[in-house]
């Protein structure tokens, strides 16, 4: 039974919203189905932030929402089927409601799974989702917010607590509790007292369990989200770190810390970060520390990169899969270091036409303000140097490539 609320009285005004969740919503209706906004769009919304996106959920069944929407809904998702509807431009996820985990999944005699249970009532629907404060259904044609537990209350708090009992809801499922670090450094909410409880080494034992896909997913999301500076002190503060990282340091090192600011700046303006340049960052120290013992082998020194690069991922990968795209991408990025500090006048052209060069700089100038590494090279103030060659037109470029040699 949820207590149902005046939007208007919480400060939701339809008029704020997409058109394209509106629509989405009143043509569920129209059919004769009941829809509603949930999760991060209502939470966000209650808080003057502006909403990543706004999912909805609904009482109709995937075939039933295709037959609404026909051309502009694809159905996706093999056990779990979802609707993607286009409504304009936008892409609206709809979802239907969903039975709790127990319920999801009926077994039958011969050991096949059948979709029996999977739908379930919005009280279910309610029951499966993580914190109180992703748990409000607002329904924006009437005006109203569904609170089945005081999430409201919650958000006027600042409070993240689990929905259900802690321990066994972080036991279903222990990426809740990196979701609720993430949710306390985006929004400054304090764990209540039985959400604080499961941060502790048997729970993130249990992280360690969960696929490396699911997790690189959600380091992915961490390092994006544009409040990485407040959660990475978090992640090391309450113990996710040596779940999610190979030889993790005690604390955040210098270098992680700046470039975890930088990235959310970056974020806040409108640009894109790419997820694998902070890992670039978490694993340099690993890489410098085994490529100084591939060099103390007397490798050639291209082949100690390589084979340092190497063993740092197939450690890692067992934590997070990184994909492989994105190791290339590292690996670049640390091959690149020495090269643009060191740079030959003649190779400083086709350097600098390479596509990861950019972020190879990024990375030396961070390095050079902020790396405090004993491993770590000197950069010789060349961040800077390629900055100002950057800048400056042909003539004063040549002239700067012959003080070099
Ligand atoms: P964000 O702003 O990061 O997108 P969000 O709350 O929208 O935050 P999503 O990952 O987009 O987070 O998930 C949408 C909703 O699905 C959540 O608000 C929550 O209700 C539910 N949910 C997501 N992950 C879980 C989980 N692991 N366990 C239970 N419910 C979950
Ligand atoms: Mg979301």
């Amino acid at each position: 039974s949820a207590t149902v609320l005046s939007a208007q009285k919480l400060g939701l005004d339809k008029r704020t919203l997409p058109h394209s969740i509106v629509e989405v919503i009143s043509t569920l209706n129209k059919a004769g189905f009941d829809a509603y906004i949930v999760g991060g769009g209502v939470r966000d919304s209650l808080l003057g932030l502006i909403p990543k996106d706004f999912d909805a959920v609904t009482n109709a069944r995937p075939h039933e929402i295709k037959a609404i929407f026909g051309g502009r809904c694809r159905i996706i998702g093999k056990r779990f089927q979802l609707a993607h509807v286009y409504s304009g431009r936008e892409l609206i996820e709809v979802a239907t409601f969903r039975a709790p985990p127990k319920d999801d999944t009926h077994t039958t005699d011969d050991g096949m799974i059948t979709r029996d249970n999977v739908w379930g009532t919005i009280e279910q629907d309610f029951a499966r989702r993580d914190f109180s404060i992703n748990a409000l259904y607002y329904q924006p044609i009437k005006g109203e917010v569904l609170d089945f537990c005081g999430a409201v209350d919650d958000i006027k708090n600042g409070t993240l607590r689990l929905l259900g009992d802690a321990k066994v809801r972080v036991e279903e499922d222990p990426v809740r509790l990196l979701r609720a670090l993430r949710f306390k450094a985006k929004l400054g909410f304090e764990f209540d007292k039985a959400l604080a409880k499961q941060f502790n080494d048997t729970s993130w034992t249990l992280l360690e369990q969960v696929s490396a896909h699911r997790l690189y997913d959600e380091t992915q999301k961490m390092f994006t989200g544009g409040y990485l500076a407040p959660l990475l002190p978090l992640l090391y503060q309450y113990g996710a770190m040596s779940s999610l990282m190979t030889y993790a340091q005690p604390k955040p090192t210098r270098l992680a810390l700046q470039v975890a600011k930088n990235t959310d700046e970056r974020i806040a303006s409108g640009k894109t970060a790419n997820p694998a340049f902070f890992y670039a960052v978490l694993l340099w120290e690993n890489y410098l520390h085994a490529l100084a013992k591939f060099k103390k082998k007397g490798l050639p020194f291209h082949e100690a990169q390589i084979k340092a690069s190497r063993k740092v991922f197939d450690a890692q990968r067992i934590k997070t899969a990184i994909p492989k795209f994105a190791e290339d991408f590292i690996s670049d990025i640390w091959f690149m270091q020495p090269k643009l500090v060191s740079p030959k006048p003649k190779d400083v052209g086709r350097l600098s036409s390479q596509g990861k060069f950019r972020a190879g700089l990024d990375f030396l100038i961070m390095r050079e303000r902020h790396d405090d590494s004993p491993l770590s090279e000197p950069t010789n103030g060349m961040g800077v140097w390629w900055q100002r060659y950057l800048a400056v037109d042909a003539t004063s470029q040549s002239q700067m490539l012959s003080a070099l040699g």
